[in-house]
């Protein structure tokens, strides 16, 4: 089939190398002229894992095209991807203009039947006001006859995983109110479930909310799990056991029960906001959900209260070690990352920072601007070097296991404040580490029977 992704991020990107990984002619067209550029060039402006190879691959076998033309977009696919990016806007509700801008251009240089496909989280409602937008266009330029439909099909992909969950998807949901969409849909995701039958079709507005519901969902589980820790901290209980001991019902599974120091990223933060912000608009204010939202603002803080406890209010002179920027392993994306909160408290109170991060220091650059206070390390060992502590921010696997004799000598306090409980506390102890990790103040658990018998 012949596919164009209006908007080439994150997901526009991922969506098009996959589905020309597939058999499909794919165009991607993006207003941003210098990240075609790039990427026409093979030089991808995001790091994804796996995705560089499927893009170059497609790109050399002439089924990955890439373009700034929005006329020429159009004329390209049948099928229409939206995939621009929906931020916040003021008041919290989706910004929609980057949207229904794609839908206007759709609708000014159509000449034949279109599938217009939303993929971006879109509020409940989008979907018509897609069709309007494009119907509009159409009539004027005296063109009402020409046909389209407009689906939804929100995307489930996890930063730092997203080719892998493109490929192999849990459930693909798509929302459909016409025949020949329904059909066009069908044949387009036959190759990603070829061994169950992954579709969820249903109306389109029940598709936007869906979207909407799950990483609400995802994000009450982990307020939940960083209260649970707050909690288990001061009844002198091990949130770590505490997971465990309820990740094995059944009824809620061991997924999502990390505590750490608050979610981030460009999707729960902002999906979370816009989901209040419909559900005020009608009238049905989600009290479980705006729980949510403050129980994570106060969990970006959580990692600063702790070096204010440890350190004292001025940390004039005091240079901290941080292990991570990226809001989760595996992705360049700092965007609402709990780093940033981090980075510009410790700066506000007079320290400085040494960070270190796999892929995301160049973005996080961007993001901090030219903030004195912090310096980026080669390495998480020469971030260490003459550190009064070291912070963890940011899960990443080359930070799970260190060498930690040495991460005592390289410091020049031995103490470490780890926001996403990677280590043992036993062992960091037995090491001379003072060790700050969360919820985590039990005594450690009593010997296993194997041990004992041992
Ligand atoms: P992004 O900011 O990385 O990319 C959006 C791109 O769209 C940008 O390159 C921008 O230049 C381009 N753009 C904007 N308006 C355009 C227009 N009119 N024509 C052509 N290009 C245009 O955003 P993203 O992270 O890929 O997210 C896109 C959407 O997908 C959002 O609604 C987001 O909520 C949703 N989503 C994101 C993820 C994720 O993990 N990033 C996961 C699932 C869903």
């Amino acid at each position: 089939m012949k596919l164009t992704i209006v908007g080439t991020g994150y997901v526009g990107l991922v969506t098009g190398a996959c589905f020309a990984e597939m058999g499909n002619d794919v165009l991607c067209v993006d207003l941003d002229a210098r990240k075609i550029e790039r990427l026409r060039a093979g030089d991808l402006p995001i790091f994804e894992p796996g995705l560089k190879e499927i893009v170059l691959r497609n790109m050399t076998e002439g089924r990955l095209h890439f373009s700034a033309d929005v006329r020429e977009g159009v004329r390209f696919g049948t099928l229409q991807f939206i995939a621009v990016g929906t931020p916040p806007g003021e008041d919290g509700s989706a910004d929609m203009q980057h949207v229904l801008a794609a839908a206007r251009a759709i609708g000014c240089h159509m000449s034949d039947y279109k599938l217009v496909i939303d993929k971006s989280t879109v509020p409940v409602g989008t979907a018509d006001a897609v069709r309007e937008e494009i119907a509009a266009a159409l009539a004027a330029r005296g063109m009402q006859k020409i046909p389209f439909s407009v689906v939804s099909n929100p995307e489930f992909l996890k930063e730092g995983a997203a080719v892998e969950d493109f490929m192999r998807p849990d459930r693909i949901v798509v929302g459909v109110d016409d025949e020949r969409a329904a059909l066009l849909m069908r044949a387009l995701y036959a190759p990603f479930q070829r061994q169950r039958d992954k579709l969820v079709l249903m109306d389109v507005r029940s598709a936007e909310l869906t979207k909407y519901a799950a990483n609400a969902m995802l994000a009450t589980r982990i307020s939940f799990m960083n209260e649970m820790a707050l909690l288990a901290e001061k009844l002198g209980a091990d949130i770590e056991q505490v997971r465990r001991g309820i990740g094995a019902d059944a009824r809620i599974g061991p997924r999502f029960l990390y505590a750490g120091c608050g979610y981030g990223g460009s999707c729960f933060p902002k999906d979370v906001k816009a989901l209040l912000r419909s559900a005020a608009d009608v009238g049905e204010p989600l009290h479980v959900l705006t729980a949510v939202e403050r129980a994570n603002e106060r969990q970006k803080h959580v990692l600063v209260d702790r070096v204010l406890r440890r350190f004292g209010p001025d940390l004039g002179g005091l240079r901290f070690a941080l292990w991570g920027l990226a809001f989760k392993p595996d992705t360049d994306d700092v965007r609402e990352a709990p780093s940033l909160v981090v980075v510009r408290e410790l700066a506000a109170r007079g320290a400085s920072i040494v960070a270190h991060d796999p892929e995301a220091m160049e973005r996080a650059r961007e993001a901090l601007g030219e903030l004195p206070a912090i310096t980026y390390a080669e390495s998480p060992t020469a971030a260490l070097e003459q550190a009064d502590a070291l912070i963890v921010v940011t899960e990443w696997k080359t930070y799970r296991a260190p060498d930690f004799e040495r991460v005592r000598e390289l410091l020049r306090q031995p103490v470490v404040i780890d926001g996403r409980n990677l280590y043992e506390p036993e062992l960091l102890r037995a090491c001379g580490i003072e060790y700050h990790p969360l919820g985590r103040n039990a005594p450690a658990p009593v010997a296993t029977p194997l041990a004992l018998a041992a």
